[in-house]
C-alpha cells in the first residue's frame, strides 16, 4: 500500500497572518475573467522599463566567463566601491566599501535575514505600522516579537517613540523605519532622525531604515539618508534597492550600508544561506549607480505628472489624500461609510480601478486606500474619471 506522508507545516508559517494581496488577486482575475477592463493601480512595480545603457551592459556581462562562476559572497569588491562613490556624491557620507557594504539579492532579501542576525526568541523588534509586511513576517521568522509602532495622520505618519514602554525598551533589539514611506509616500526629516539616534543609542536598539524609495522625489527635493545625520552609522544601516530607483525589480539588487558590527552581522547569516548576487548583475549594477541624472530626472517627470494628475483628480472628485513629496504611492481616506476592504471591492467591481486597501499593512491602515503610479497619466485620468461617477 502506498504511504503518504503528512507533516504539518511549521508553527513559524502557520502562525503568518493571512495575505489579504492573494484575496485582491484573485478578485481582479475574476473581474479580469468577466472581461472588465481594470486599471491597477495596486502594485508597487513600475511599468518603466530599466535604462537601455544598463540593459546594454548586462548583455556584455553575461559574455564573460568570469561571471559564471559563484560571486563573493559580500558583493564584487567594484560593485561596493560604487556603492560608496554613490553614496559619497548622493549624501555627501563616506563608507568603507570592506566593511560598512554589503550587496543583497534585492533589499527585500536584507530586511527579512536581519533580524535572523540579531534576534533571539522573546526579543523584541519595532515595527511601523501600516508598513511593509516583511519587517513583522521576518521578526515572526526568527522567533521575536513584533511591538507596533502605529504611523498615524496626525503624527505626519511618523512613530511616537516616547509612547513605547520602558518594558518594550528593554527587550528591543532591532528597529525598523522606512522613510519615504510605504504605503503613506511620506518623508523625515532631520530632527525625526535625531530623535531616532538618540533614543536608540540610550536603549541599545539597531536601527534598520529601509531607504528604498530615496531616489523617487518630487519637485527637486531630495530625501535625506538616515546616515547623513552625525551618530547614525553608530546605531544603525540603512537598506537601499535599485529596484525602484532605476527600474530594476526584476534583477534582484540593492544593498546595506552603515554600522559595520551591524553589516557583518546580517553578513554571516547571508554567507550561511545564499551566495551572492549574479556578478553579471553586479555589473549592471555598477553601470546604474553611475546613470547620468538626465535619465534619472526623465524618470521623476513620469511620475510626477502621474502624481499631479491623481492628486488633483482625487482632489476635485472629494476624496481626500495627502500629496506625496517622494516615494510612488499617494495614501487617500477611504469616504465614510467604507471599510477600507469594501471600498476596494466597490472601485474594483463598479469602477473596475484596483487600489490596495490600508489595512493590508496592518491595523492602523483601515481607513485608507493606497493607489501606485504605476500606470500610464492617462490610465490614472481614466481611473479618476470611473471613480468620480461612482463615489
Ligand atoms: C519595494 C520595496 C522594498 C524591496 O525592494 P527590493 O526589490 O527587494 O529591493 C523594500 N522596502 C519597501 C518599503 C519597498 O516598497
Amino acid at each position: 500500500m502506498k504511504k503518504i506522508v503528512s507533516v504539518d507545516l511549521a508553527r513559524r508559517v502557520r502562525d503568518l497572518p493571512p495575505y489579504l494581496f492573494a484575496a485582491i488577486d484573485r478578485m481582479k482575475q475574476e473581474a479580469v475573467g468577466k472581461g472588465v477592463d481594470v486599471i491597477d493601480l495596486s502594485i508597487g512595480d513600475p511599468d518603466i522599463p530599466t535604462p537601455k545603457h544598463i540593459v546594454r551592459r548586462m548583455k556584455k556581462a553575461v559574455e564573460n566567463p568570469q561571471h559564471h562562476r559563484y560571486p563573493s559572497y559580500e558583493g564584487m569588491p567594484s560593485f561596493r566601491q560604487a556603492v560608496a562613490g554613490w553614496y559619497k556624491r548622493r549624501f555627501n557620507v563616506t563608507l568603507d566599501p570592506k566593511t560598512e557594504v554589503l550587496s543583497l539579492i534585492g533589499s527585500k532579501e536584507g530586511i527579512g535575514h536581519m533580524p535572523l542576525a540579531f534576534i533571539n526568541p522573546g526579543d523584541v523588534v519595532l515595527v511601523p505600522s501600516p508598513g511593509y509586511p516583511v519587517y513583522p513576517v521576518a521578526t515572526l521568522f526568527a522567533g521575536g516579537e513584533s511591538h507596533i509602532m502605529p504611523l498615524l495622520e496626525r503624527n505626519d505618519y511618523l512613530p511616537e517613540l516616547k509612547a513605547i514602554p520602558k518594558i518594550t525598551l528593554k527587550k528591543a533589539k532591532l528597529m525598523f523605519i522606512n522613510y519615504p514611506n510605504n504605503p503613506t509616500s511620506a518623508v523625515a526629516g532631520r530632527a525625526f532622525y535625531k530623535e531616532v539616534i538618540e533614543f536608540a543609542a540610550n536603549n541599545n536598539i539597531i536601527v534598520c531604515h529601509d531607504a528604498a524609495y530615496s531616489e523617487i522625489f518630487y519637485d527637486g527635493k531630495k530625501p535625506l539618508s538616515f546616515l547623513q545625520i552625525p551618530g547614525a552609522k553608530d546605531v544603525g544601516i540603512e537598506f537601499h534597492s535599485l529596484s525602484k530607483t532605476y527600474n530594476m525589480t526584476g534583477w534582484r539588487i540593492g544593498f546595506a550600508v552603515g554600522n559595520a558590527k551591524a553589516i557583518f552581522g546580517l553578513g554571516k547569516i547571508k554567507t550561511n544561506l545564499d551566495s551572492g548576487i549574479f556578478q553579471a548583475i553586479q555589473e549592471a549594477g555598477i553601470e546604474a549607480l553611475g546613470t547620468e541624472e538626465p535619465v534619472l530626472e526623465k524618470i521623476r517627470d513620469i511620475y510626477q505628472e502621474r502624481r499631479d494628475v491623481l492628486y488633483a483628480g482625487l482632489k476635485k472628485i472629494g476624496l481626500e489624500a495627502g500629496k506625496p513629496a517622494a516615494s510612488f504611492y499617494l495614501w487617500a481616506r477611504v469616504p465614510k461609510g467604507f471599510t477600507s476592504s469594501d471600498f476596494v471591492a466597490h472601485l474594483l467591481n463598479n469602477a473596475g480601478v484596483l487600489g490596495t486597501p490600508g489595512n493590508g499593512f496592518g491595523a492602523p491602515g483601515e481607513g485608507y486606500i493606497r493607489f501606485a503610479l504605476t500606470a500610464s497619466a492617462k490610465r490614472i485620468k481614466e481611473a479618476v474619471e470611473r471613480i468620480g461617477k461612482v463615489l
